[in-house]
Order: C-alpha cells, then structure tokens, then sequence
C-alpha cells in the first residue's frame, strides 16, 4: 500500500528536489509525495488500498442514500403539506453536510506522518526511537501502519471505512464524524418512524399519491441503515471518548502492556482540547477548520509502541 498526497499547489511543483522515495523509504510501501513544510496549510494525504476504496464507498453509499431519499420521501412532501416546519428541513440538511464534511476530512487529512529527516530537540531524545520497518525517528508513541506504509504519530488505528490511519493529527475529525454519523442516523430513524405511525394517518386520503411517494421498501432500508449506524457509532464514539479520556490508543489498549494505560489524572476538558487543538469547545464540531497542536504541560511516553 502506498499513500498519495495532494497540495494547494501544482503537483510538478511542490515536489522538491530528492523527496521522491527515499532509499530508507523504497520498497513496496513508499510515498509518492512529501509535503515540503508546514506552511502548505491545505493538504490532502490519499491512502492506495482498494479494500479501503470499497469500504469507504460502502460509508459514503449509506450517506448518499439517506441523504437524498429521506428528505425526497419524508421530510420535503410535509413540508409542503405543512406537517413539518422548515426549521427540521434545514437541521437535517445540515447534519448531513456536517457528516459528509467530517468524513471527507477524517479520510483525507494527513494523520499524522513523521517527516524523513526530523528535527528532534536536544532534550526530547530520549522520548525518540528507530522504526526497524521504515528507518525513521518517531516519537514512541507512534506507530508503524502497514497498511499507509509508514510511520503515524499517536497512531490510534488504521480505519478501512475512513481508508486512513486515525493518528495525532485526525483523531478529532474521526471523533466528529463519529458523534455527526450518530446524530444523522438517529435522526434518520426517527423522522422513518414518524412516517410508519404518525405521518401515515395524515395521507391517508390521498391513498394513490401516498403509495406512489412513499415507496415501503426504500424507508425499511433507511431504517436498516439507521439501526446498524446508529448502534455502530454509538460503540464506536463510546470507546473512542474512554480511550481519549484516559489518554490511551486502541493499539495502547489492545498491547499487552495494557497495565501501565488507564492511569491519566487529565482533565476531560484538557484531554479533548488536546485532541481537538483548540480549547474552544463550539470548534470541537466544526470539521472545516486547520488544528494546531496545544503546548502540552506535560507527556507520557510509553516505550511499547
Ligand atoms: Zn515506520
Ligand atoms: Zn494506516
């Protein structure tokens, strides 16, 4: 597997001198692209996995369907019949948009990838080791991903259904996409029950036009959807906020070194603003931003990853 990122400039361009592939970096996993600095602010980083082009199809799929047929069967028809206001119209739409953002970011959004030549303070070298896969310096809380095909800092996961890792620098728009997934897909149930026992009764007098606008089939399969999402996320949302909260990855917490986690004294607030990189909490749900890490009072390295 290998990663593929995009710049906001040409591509010809942005590409320096030697920065193609590395001899510490060849092999079968390999980037195409290194980002020169820090400064090219919009990025997109594109992990080559066919499998995680299938599974992120199947995401973006269960999207695309709820979006379009919901408000096209339940929501626009009683609006205009005056059932609903605009008010629900317009918060469905936006979950959606927020849904769609957070996934499009958490999947393209570089997730934190070691530069090939670092710079390491003097007083944080002890806190560093060598990959023996790549034969990069990392900081030892990363991780080798085999699946991008290098190293990822405070790497928490690889997620197929998102086809990038879940690192240091997305964890917070996995965890948006996680809460906006749930809301949609609550919503979604909600408004597909509304329509089985309180919105039938209303159309009931025009028999012809209720059978013809609301196809049975496509809402069963919303609710279908609505169901597995909504119980999914919410697990998934659950351990993400434990594993947050006690400063502890999922690889952390699957390792065998599993005595040493569970033992951060962090403030909830202090935990999600440094995974979020900002202490203003409306802009934890907002997807569209640029995170800037947090000086952070104090570290914990463990040497087991
Ligand atoms: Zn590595
Ligand atoms: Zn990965």
């Amino acid at each position: 597997m290998r990663t593929l990122r995009m710049t906001n400039k040409p591509l010809a361009s942005s590409i320096p001198q030697g920065s193609i592939c590395s001899p510490a970096s060849s092999g079968e996993d390999r980037a195409v692209e290194r980002v020169p600095s820090a400064d090219m602010k919009l990025r997109l980083h594109f992990v080559v996995d066919p499998i995680g082009w299938l599974c992120i199809s199947a995401v973006f799929g269960i999207w695309l369907y709820n979006s379009f047929f919901v408000p096209k069967l339940v929501l626009l028809p009683h609006y205009h019949e005056g059932h609903i206001p605009w008010a629900i119209v317009f918060c469905y739409y936006i979950a959606s948009a927020l849904c769609f953002a957070a996934l499009f970011r958490a999947s393209t959004a570089d997730p934190g990838r070691l530069p090939q030549d670092p710079h390491i303070p003097h007083s944080e070298r002890e806190h560093w080791e060598l990959c023996n896969k790549c034969n990069l310096m990392r900081p030892k809380r990363s991780h080798h991903c085999s699946r991008c095909g290098h190293c990822v800092r405070r790497m928490d996961h690889h997620c197929p259904w998102i086809n990038n890792c879940v690192g240091e620098d997305n964890h917070w728009l996995f965890l948006q996409l996680c809460f906006y997934a749930q809301v949609l897909s609550l919503f979604t149930l909600v408004l597909d029950f509304c329509q089985y026992y309180y919105f039938q009764p209303l159309t009931q007098l025009d028999q012809e036009k209720f059978t013809t606008r609301h196809e049975l089939a496509l809402l069963r399969g919303s609710a279908l959807m609505g169901v597995v999402m909504f119980g999914g996320m919410t697990s998934l949302f659950y351990t993400q906020m434990t594993g947050i909260l006690s400063d502890t990855t999922t690889i952390e917490k699957m390792s065998q070194f599993s005595n040493e986690i569970l033992n951060s004294k962090k403030k909830w607030q202090r935990a999600l603003a440094e995974v979020c990189g900002t202490r203003w909490k409306l802009l934890w749900l907002l997807p569209l931003r640029m995170r800037q890490p947090l000086q952070s009072g104090h570290q914990h390295y463990r040497s087991h990853v």
